[in-house]
């Protein structure tokens, strides 16, 4: 059976030619599945593998818009509706240069198993576009956000297919993006869309929801081997939405966070990241818009700004040791070298924030040699879990509070945990293997509910 899922890796790499990301994905997936494969032949008899990796819809089309200086720009757009068995297509847009198919297709297949490990009814899919908001005018941004919806109007519904954000893709964005729906189908559908600004329709709670969600999915990680999140030593990647709600997570549970990073390098505060002003001032770096995060140690003179550096070296850089890495800025940030110094370091613990950011080979070798390792697809859940409450406020003409949220929010990332740990316990007889436990725990619901809708 282990032959049924070579098969299908294979084949998938040879339908989608190119398109690294989604090979990676669909490989580090599938091979979890492996035993639950040996333990349910039906499932190679009615080619679910096959169905799965091949998304239900993909749309691309032109996106046409005139920047400031009256020029006529031309973007790609896309959204690849991946899967419907539990749920409307649930997923969020991603603005930034290098998207391509292969980025939207990895970043929709991993939905399938992250919107399924909430427990909630969503489906998985993702869209996005070659269009780079940094250094755009909010004139060109509105703009081109127009040009978007005007033609991905017709492929969403708030029973249809529901986008959010993600990279590129904030409160602002979302905002231009509603506004044009709105005017277009002339019809107030909050729930088509997620992540929407707080006065009309947005929920309580969202903006910080992924970054709160992957902090208490590490807690229960850390608790399950004897462990407390207080006082321990963190270290993360990025600087945007999801660091900041990781940040100020780290902060309430009484965590030392000592790194951020930008593409320009990476900041070291000795003190830590942990007071009100700093974390708030983490959106304010975001807000400039300039994609750098040396000014950090500008205002903060005790911080230390290594330029050019990824933070995943920052236990030999410092001399000191590091209890949990968490990266939370994009896919393939930490590679094999990098796992190395994690784990050279004394680094016992690591855990995924952002989409996929580690690759292959490092995930395997981080797995073998720390501790615990929490996969992002369950640790990084929270956001999307939020989005589909956001959706049930909007269905119901209704306002969820802060406090309610934040308590769904904390139940379900323990659930999460849970069913990863108990997968993980079940196939690989280890409570740690919560990167397999999350594939298999996610696959199965989707699985079953495929099963029960016949060959479609
Ligand atoms: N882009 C986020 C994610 O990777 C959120 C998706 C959503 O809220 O629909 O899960």
């Amino acid at each position: 059976m282990a032959n049924y899922v070579e098969r299908v890796i294979e084949l998938c790499k040879k339908n989608n030619p190119g398109e690294l990301e989604f090979h990676q994905t669909v490989e580090e997936v599938l091979t979890s599945l492996a035993p639950v494969m040996d333990a349910n032949p039906q499932y190679e008899e009615c080619a679910l593998l096959e169905r799965l990796v091949e998304p239900e819809r993909g749309v691309t089309f032109r996106v046409v818009w005139v920047d400031d200086e009256g020029k006529v720009q031309v973007n790609k757009g896309y959204r690849y509706q991946f899967n419907s068995a539990i749920g409307p297509y649930k997923g969020g847009l991603r603005f930034a240069p290098n998207v391509y198919p292969g980025i939207i297709k990895f970043l929709g297949f991993e939905q399938i198993f992250k919107n399924s490990l909430t427990g909630l009814p969503i489906g998985g899919g993702k869209g996005g576009s070659d269009f780079d908001p940094n250094g755009k005018s909010d004139a060109e941004v509105m703009r081109f956000c127009q040009a978007f919806m005007t033609e991905l109007y017709r492929h969403i519904g708030p029973d249809t297919d529901v986008p959010a954000g993600d990279l590129g893709v904030g409160a602002r964005e979302i905002g231009y993006l509603f506004g044009q729906y709105k005017r277009i189908t002339d019809r107030f559908d909050g729930g088509v869309l997620t992540g929407k600004g707080i006065p009309y329709g947005g929920l309580l709670g969202r903006t910080e929801a992924t970054g709160f969600g992957i902090v208490w999915y590490a807690e229960e990680m850390l608790k399950a081997n004897g462990e407390e999140i207080k006082d321990k030593v963190v270290a993360i990647s990025g600087f945007g939405n999801v660091s900041w709600g990781t940040a100020w997570q780290l902060q309430r549970l009484g965590a030392k966070l000592v790194t951020i990073s930008g593409p320009d390098g990476y900041i070291y505060d000795p003190d830590g990241i942990s007071t009100d002003e700093k974390v708030a001032y983490l959106l304010e770096l975001r807000a400039s818009g300039k994609n750098i995060c040396a000014p950090y140690a500008e205002k903060f003179p005790n911080a230390k700004f290594y330029a050019g550096k990824k933070p995943w070296g920052v236990q030999q850089d410092e001399g000191i040791k590091v209890d949990m890495f968490i990266p939370c800025a994009m896919q393939n940030d930490v590679h094999m070298e990098h796992a190395q110094q994690i784990v050279d370091g004394g680094c016992k613990f690591y855990c995924e924030g952002a989409n996929m950011p580690t690759t292959n080979d490092a995930l395997q070798f981080l797995m073998e040699k720390c501790v615990a390792v929490g996969p992002a697809k369950a640790a990084n859940a929270g956001g999307v879990a939020c989005s589909c409450i956001e959706m049930g406020q909007n269905s119901g003409h209704t306002v969820f509070q802060h406090e309610d949220v934040y308590a769904q929010l904390h139940q379900i990332m323990k659930n999460i945990y849970n069913a990863c740990a108990e997968a993980g316990e079940k196939y690989y007889g280890n409570k740690n293997a919560l990167v397999q436990g999350a594939n298999i725990a996610g696959f199965e619901r989707v699985a079953q509910a495929m099963m029960a809708q016949g060959l479609v």
